[in-house]
């Protein structure tokens, strides 16, 4: 880190909410953005439009799922309660309405390994959980059993959530997996694509566990 101040994690917040608007991954005050924290996380308020939002009304939600202060967190704070409390590695949680991994979800279909990208959500396809209401415990679990051995998800009739051990990368990962939601809906405007085997997705797998780890970089 080397001299570099670290980011008050709240702003940080806040400013991956307003790149997520602004990369055209998300609209309105739809989706939600945590961080985990001593004790619990750090959530976005619900319904707050993210232009108008200060470092104050991010809510700390405890593990037990109560929360400090008279805001009220996301409606989807179970979701991500979820899952820092079932994924030791998840730092951050990013959950978005990104146009065609939304519109994929109204199918109630994941993405199958059509492209060797599908790899980077940590299998060979990205699956859709079931449908439950929002803000619901249903949803939260249906998410769980879709995240098995996952890092991202689709939830049907209704979006995608990914996490990541930061924020930078949870973020990244919405938009790798609304990136291949396109490329599927232009895949199949063609013609049924080719799916790869599971032996060749075996095979991505592993060149992924260090592909862009660069010396001196880690
Ligand atoms: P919140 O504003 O409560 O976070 O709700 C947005 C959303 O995406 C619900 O699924
Ligand atoms: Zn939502």
């Amino acid at each position: 880190m080397r001299g570099k101040t670290m980011p008050d994690p709240r702003q940080a917040i806040i400013d991956t909410c307003l790149r997520m608007n602004a990369e055209g991954l998300n609209q309105g005050t739809s989706g939600n953005v945590s961080s985990r924290a001593e004790g619990g996380m750090l959530i976005t308020p619900s319904g707050i439009p993210y232009e108008r939002l200060s470092p104050e009304e991010i809510v700390f939600v405890r593990n037990d799922g109560t929360w400090e202060g008279g805001i009220k967190p996301s409606s989807e704070w179970r979701m991500h309660l979820d899952i820092y409390g079932t994924r030791e590695e998840a730092g951050a949680v990013v959950h978005v309405h990104s146009t065609y991994a939304t519109g994929l979800s109204c199918l109630r279909r994941g993405i199958p390994a059509f492209h060797y990208m599908v790899a980077v959500a940590g299998g060979p396809d990205i699956r859709c959980a079931d449908y439950a209401t929002f803000g619901t415990a249903e949803l939260s679990e249906a998410m769980v059993a879709a995240l098995d051995g996952r890092i991202a998800c689709l939830l049907a009739n209704h979006g995608q959530i990914a996490f990541g051990p930061s924020l930078e990368k949870a973020l990244w990962l919405a938009g790798e997996v609304e990136t291949l939601a396109r490329q599927l809906s232009v895949a199949e405007g063609f013609g049924p694509p080719v799916i790869l085997p599971d032996a060749e997705m075996d095979r991505v797998l592993a060149l992924f566990a260090d592909y862009g780890k660069q010396p001196e970089r880690g």
